[in-house]
């Protein structure tokens, strides 16, 4: 199996052979067609199995196909939540590496460090934001971003949100955006809280573990 066999465009292609990447992982090959063809996506993944690729990719894919409407202002298309600053970075230079020959711009937000400079990223507009809680509910209730129009959520590291007591600030991410859309769902483990999230979320999504 190799990338192609998964109907990812040229331009992805390209960056993946830049990456020296010949073929997908497991769980990248289970991942990027059910998200391509739109379904949600419960995954059962540790950090180094590939994760990352496997839930971006797609939605470099279907983002770059339909381009940003101008006029967008601070609305932004992909929201990516993780539980660290260091996992949001990294998060960040993947989707970097991976649609450096589209046109789309990802912003990263993360706490401990100045706001203004995301206030102004924001501002000239972004399709994917990858972000840790905290912060991003701060420009959300400070009106410097638009989750109104969201098409697809990533919840990565479910498991460990709940961990580090951010579940709440999460439910209330989650409450400003449109009811349907499509989510991808990262826990390695199931709590009860994690399940209950789960089911209000999730419609009908393809599972995998790896
Ligand atoms: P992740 O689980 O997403 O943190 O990825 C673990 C590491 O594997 C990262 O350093 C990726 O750059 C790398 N990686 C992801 N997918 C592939 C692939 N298909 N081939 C080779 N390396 C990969």
């Amino acid at each position: 199996m190799n990338f192609k066999d998964l109907k990812l465009d040229p331009n992805i292609l390209k960056a993946l052979a830049k990456q020296n990447y010949t073929e997908p992982t497991p769980i990248q090959a289970q991942s990027i067609p059910a998200v391509l063809a739109g379904r949600d996506l419960l995954g059962c993944a540790q950090t180094g199995t590939g994760k990352t690729a496997a839930f971006s990719l797609p939605i470099i894919q279907l983002l770059s196909r339909e381009p940003r409407k101008p006029g967008a202002g601070r609305r932004v298309r992909a929201l990516i939540l993780t539980p660290t600053r260091e996992l949001a970075i990294q998060i960040m230079d993947n989707v970097k590496a991976y649609s450096q020959y589209t046109d789309l711009r990802a912003v990263v937000i993360v706490g401990g460090v100045p706001q203004k400079p995301q206030e102004r990223a924001l501002q000239q507009g972004a399709d994917i934001v990858i972000a840790t809680p905290g912060r991003l509910i701060d420009l959300i209730h400070q009106k410097h971003i638009d989750l109104q129009h969201i098409q697809m959520l990533v919840l990565d590291e479910a498991d460990r949100m709940l961990d580090m007591g951010f579940i709440h600030d999460v439910k209330r991410i989650i409450a400003v955006m449109p009811k349907r859309k499509q989510t991808l769902f990262f826990s390695a483990t199931m709590p009860p809280e994690i399940s209950g999230l789960i089911q209000t979320l999730l419609v009908n999504p393809v599972k995998v573990e790896v």
